[in-house]
């Protein structure tokens, strides 16, 4: 009995032009249809958080699909980051996606042309001039995804990433594991003695910590510097 009446309102779901059905479908395939020339817009996403949080596989996951929903895309790095390749936007996973490694911010606006989707990795090395090209590219209708570090080895916010997190439609931070203690993570801890902002290629030399096991290594490097300086008073 249930049948003979499903039936019908089967039918009328599925094989009319139902409006129900096409706002599901709709959203459905939200990825293409707020990117559809008609509705394009631009929009700011910033993917920030320690080393080891993924966010460059996060970065990498956006991008992918824009490719599925058939948009053209394109990668930008500062040509600073050459950790493994000159061409490639590489994670640590392996997980890569072809990018153009550029000298500074501007050069991202020139090489931009005819785009739909602009990823830019590593973007704490970016000048921050980086900050208004994002701001053009979305006045241009273009889906711009920042991905970077948001504090350096001391855990003072990098390079242009604030200001980058403050204009964005939308931030996302992600969060590795500390080794420690096994909460999340939102620190890069250094464990070799530089006072150097950056060490290039070098991902070895950091941890990611918690905010307490942070300080607690702080406190540690505290008293490492007062032995040694008391020893060669000595
Ligand atoms: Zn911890």
């Amino acid at each position: 009995m249930g049948y003979v009446f499903a039936y019908p309102i089967f039918f009328r779901y599925f094989c009319t032009d139902n409006p129900i059905r096409n706002r599901i479908t709709q959203n459905m395939y939200s990825e293409r249809d707020s990117q559809s020339p008609i509705q394009r817009r631009g929009t700011i996403e910033v993917v920030c958080g320690s080393m080891f949080s993924g966010k460059t596989e996060e970065l990498i996951r956006r991008m992918k699909r824009a490719q599925f929903a058939k948009q053209k895309v394109e990668i930008f790095k500062p040509a600073i980051d050459v950790r493994y390749s000159e061409l490639e936007v590489v994670s640590h996973n392996h997980n890569s996606i072809i990018s153009t490694p550029v000298d500074s911010a501007a050069s991202i606006l020139l090489l931009a042309e005819d785009v739909e989707v602009v990823g830019i990795d590593e973007a704490q090395f970016f000048d921050m001039a980086i900050i208004d090209v994002c701001r053009k590219l979305a006045s241009r209708g273009i889906r711009v995804i920042v991905a970077g570090l948001d504090m350096d080895y001391k855990g003072v916010p990098f390079g242009p990433m604030p200001a980058l997190m403050a204009i964005a439609d939308d931030v996302f931070k992600a969060h590795a594991i500390c080794v420690r203690c096994g909460n999340l993570a939102n620190f890069s801890h250094r464990t070799v003695e530089s006072t150097r902002q950056v060490l290039l290629g070098e991902t070895e030399k950091y941890e990611p910590l918690c905010r307490h096991c942070f300080e607690e290594a702080a406190k540690e490097l505290i008293y490492q510097v007062e032995e040694n300086i008391f020893k060669e008073e000595e």
